[in-house]
């Protein structure tokens, strides 16, 4: 079931488009992340779903009640920012009861909900101190227990790790999961952080410029990506420039400076089609890359072996370019050392070739 739709959703501040024709949909229960470099527009974009900001054109449905023009106060509908925004003079128990204090609740009913609130986010123990007596990731909890209080149907959350230190922020990631699962409340949660994304999402949408690049799971972004910045954006890789000599069926070869071909996808973009003679970018991931001792593919020697454990991080250089390759540990074997003359190759349709006209 849907819970939240936008449908050509814009929104203008003077001459900069903050959010240009922006549709999707967020299913109910689905943890949904809105991923984007600095001022793509995500905050802009949570607000028009909170009801902080009304859109200039397009139309918010929550639970399938057009809300565009409804105040955020009437819309089921909270949210949680990175300034965990705590009464300093109220007990954590009063900070997270105090919106149903505010609705005049049954006290026995404010008291059951509120340590049942607490109970979600570990904080039981901490209920009658201060917010002055507690850890920024506690006080975070504290703002958590207070959002889903009295069970919002949508849950807004923007950047509300970022303030945190690493350490923390990986422990509260969890526990952020966690806490929408068993709560089953939608949470649509802003972070510029990819790898942030893809370990808690069911579903990314990648805004750039205001603009809707993508939407998939983090699984169809990373191995998918739909655009070429979208697979800059997201994860690692190496980028090559060139030009497409041809294709057969969506197999396409690639010349890398005077004389180098090279194998991978086409993406046909949104915009243009591709055809032989365009100027092309193709992106091969680290891991996608074999380095291999059987003459398959081009001669490079190790620049430079990094031994990481689990696996090898090697930088290279073949065809005049340098390539950061990564290998998982394999039993048995050792890393190439650095000098070795070794090949690298990639299955064609592990590399994505891109338009950049
Ligand atoms: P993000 O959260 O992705 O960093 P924002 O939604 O905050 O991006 O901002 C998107 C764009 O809109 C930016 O260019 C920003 O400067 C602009 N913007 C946001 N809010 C306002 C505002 N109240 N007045 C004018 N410009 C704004
Ligand atoms: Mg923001």
């Amino acid at each position: 079931m849907i819970q939240v739709a936008l449908e050509n959703v814009s929104k203008i501040y003077g001459k900069v488009q903050a959010v240009q024709s922006v549709s999707l949909d967020v299913q109910q229960g689905e943890f949904f992340t809105l991923l984007g470099a600095s001022g793509s527009g995500k905050t802009t974009l949570l607000r028009l779903i909170g009801g902080f900001e009304t859109p200039d054109t397009g139309c918010i449905y929550i639970g399938g009640k057009d809300v565009s023009r409804l105040p955020a106060y009437k819309r089921n509908v909270h949210t949680v920012f990175q300034d965990y925004a705590l009464f300093p003079h109220l007990s954590v128990f009063e900070n997270v009861g105090y919106a149903l204090q505010a609705k005049r609740s049954p006290v026995a009913e404010i008291s059951q909900r509120v340590t049942e609130a607490l109970k979600l986010v570990q904080l039981a123990e901490m209920a009658q101190r201060l917010p002055a007596q507690l850890s920024g990731g506690q006080k975070q909890r504290v703002a958590l227990a207070r959002a889903i209080v009295d069970r919002p149907d949508v849950l807004l959350l923007d950047e509300p790790l970022s303030a945190l230190d690493a350490k923390i922020r990986m422990e509260l990631r969890q526990e952020l999961k966690q806490l929408q699962r068993q709560t089953g409340i939608s949470f649509i949660y802003i972070t510029h952080d990819q790898e942030e994304a893809l370990a808690l999402s069911d579903r990314i949408a990648i805004l750039k410029s205001g603009k809707l690049l993508q939407v998939g799971t983090p699984l169809e972004v990373y191995e998918q990506p739909a655009d070429l910045y979208v697979a800059e954006f997201i994860g690692r890789a190496n980028f090559l420039d060139g030009m497409l000599l041809s294709v057969d069926g969506n197999r396409g070869r690639v010349q890398i400076g005077e004389t180098a071909v090279v194998e991978g996808t086409v993406v046909e973009g949104t915009t243009a089609a591709i055809s032989p003679g365009n100027a092309v970018r193709l992106v091969v991931r680290p891991e996608n890359i074999c380095l291999n001792h059987a003459n398959i593919g081009h001669a490079t020697t190790i620049i430079q072996s990094q031994y990481l454990g689990y696996a090898t991080s090697y930088l290279v250089q073949a065809i005049g370019l340098n390539f950061h390759v990564m290998e998982l540990r394999r039993r048995g074997t050792s890393p190439y050392k650095e000098g070795e003359r070794v090949f690298i190759s990639w299955e064609w349709m592990e590399a994505l070739i891109f338009s950049t006209n």
